[in-house]
């Protein structure tokens, strides 16, 4: 069995000296269209590369192409509000102050994100308490939740991983016991479904990244949809120096709020504007190219690929596959650079758990100060190893990735991704021969 396979597989693995399956890189992401490029060309003669004022005139919502681009996020989530910003890390800040959130508080969320899903608690003075991830689809743990929650917890942060949703059915049946509001992180799930629903519509806010990597991009970028006319009005004054404009505003007069500036520009918005238009379409191509490596993987020993839920709709932002190395026959470091050599990029394990990042092993953000960890508390808050044994299982472990599940790469791409798994497994014994020491 073994023999024919590795007739079948073209040879020698590369990481052996035999020849790679791929020649060439892929082909890049992002990829922009006509109607970005007609937009900006528009913006720019136009000479206004910014809408923003902050005064209580029109201009304190900014120019036509940022509002035009949350309408756009309106009409297709069916909310009522939506705010653009200079950044989904931008947006988490704002949405979170929106929310309440202020120093003596504690946010609920995953340690299995992006650093700024937790900072972005920290630039409220709030702390955040890190709550382990399932093993289906790697988000918040609803199982775990309850055990987090203190009489200082005020939001539970939700993060939509990798394209997949958490379990908003769950998640929300707490929140709502516990009178908490919920935050989604939308950055890697834009059109994701939860039980038939967008995620980013099903708690208080949502929030989305037009960052350079994601599934639409504008470089830099993010938006934030709330139903709450109150929670929408927040973040506008938290993204244009609400504090000079507050007074001004019936609806905001007597609002606290400190003002950054985390407005996009006209620019970006007529970049993203092009780019929302395709969201469906590129997606559709995600799911195509996942499905596709999750019918040519399936049956190959220590590979578990990624599920969805019922009701749920995986956007595939990356394709993460659980890995057990005795089953496939590899330790997962060798298995990356037996890929890598193939010209196949496979990540392993995603981000290190946010609370191991030094910054929170020493409880400091300032220097002479231990706020916010300290603050209001007997003891700081802190977050020593072991505290989310899951997620720290995968990261060291668990779990391999890839990101090429994209538009423009095709089957034939997928189908070298394959080849590489197929040819590297059959092989495995020899491979891993030639690493052990004589
Ligand atoms: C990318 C990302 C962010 C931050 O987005 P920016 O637009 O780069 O600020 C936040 N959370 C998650 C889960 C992300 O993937």
């Amino acid at each position: 069995m073994n023999r024919r396979l590795k007739s079948a597989e073209g040879g020698k693995p590369a990481i052996l000296g035999g020849t790679p399956i791929r020649k060439m890189g892929f082909a890049p992401h992002p990829v922009m269209g006509a109607e970005e490029t007609s937009r900006v060309m528009k913006v720019l003669s136009s000479g206004q590369l910014s809408g923003f004022i902050a005064n209580a005139s029109a201009a304190f919502a900014g120019g036509g192409e940022v509002r035009e681009l949350e309408r756009l996020f309106c009409r297709y989530l069916d909310v009522p509000h939506a705010v653009a910003m200079n950044s989904a890390t931008s947006a988490l800040h704002a949405a979170l102050l929106a929310a309440g959130v202020g120093p003596g508080d504690e946010v609920i969320v995953p340690p299995y994100t992006m650093s700024a899903s937790a900072s972005a608690i920290i630039m409220c003075g709030a702390v955040p308490v890190f709550c382990d991830v399932e093993a289906d689809y790697y988000c918040l743990d609803p199982a775990q939740i309850e055990k987090c929650i203190t009489r200082r917890t005020r939001a539970i942060l939700v993060v939509h991983l990798f394209g997949h949703a958490a379990d908003m059915t769950r998640i929300l049946r707490i929140a709502r016991r516990h009178r908490l509001r919920v935050v989604e992180d939308c950055a890697q799930a834009p059109g994701a479904l939860w039980r038939k629903r967008y995620v980013g519509t099903l708690g208080d806010i949502g929030v989305f990244s037009l960052n350079q990597h994601k599934t639409i991009t504008t470089g830099e970028g993010g938006v934030a949809v709330t139903r709450h006319p109150k929670l929408a009005l927040k973040m506008q004054l938290v993204r244009n120096h609400g504090e000079v404009v507050a007074d001004h505003l019936p609806q905001a007069a007597g609002m606290d709020v400190l003002g950054w500036n985390y407005r996009m520009t006209e620019l970006h918005a007529a970049v993203a504007i092009g780019q929302f238009k395709r969201l469906d379409r590129l997606n559709g191509h995600r799911i195509r190219l996942a499905e596709y490596l999750n019918r040519r993987l399936n049956g190959l020993p220590g590979l578990r690929l990624p599920r969805t839920a019922a009701g749920a709709k995986h956007v595939y932002f990356v394709y993460p596959i659980r890995y057990d190395e005795r089953a496939f026959g590899l330790p997962r470091p060798l298995l990356i650079r037996a890929l890598s050599a193939e010209g196949i990029p496979f990540g392993a394990g995603y981000v290190r758990p946010i609370y191991l990042e030094p910054m929170y092993r020493r409880g400091r953000v300032f220097e002479r100060s231990r706020f916010p960890f300290d603050f209001g508390r007997k003891t700081p808050a802190r977050y020593p190893k072991g505290l989310c044994p899951r997620t720290e299982a995968l990261h060291a472990k668990g779990l391999i990735l890839t990101a090429l599940c994209r538009y423009p790469l095709t089957t034939r791409d997928m189908q070298d991704v394959v080849d590489a798994f197929h040819k590297i497994h059959a092989w495995a014994p020899e491979i891993l021969r030639a690493q052990s020491p004589k």
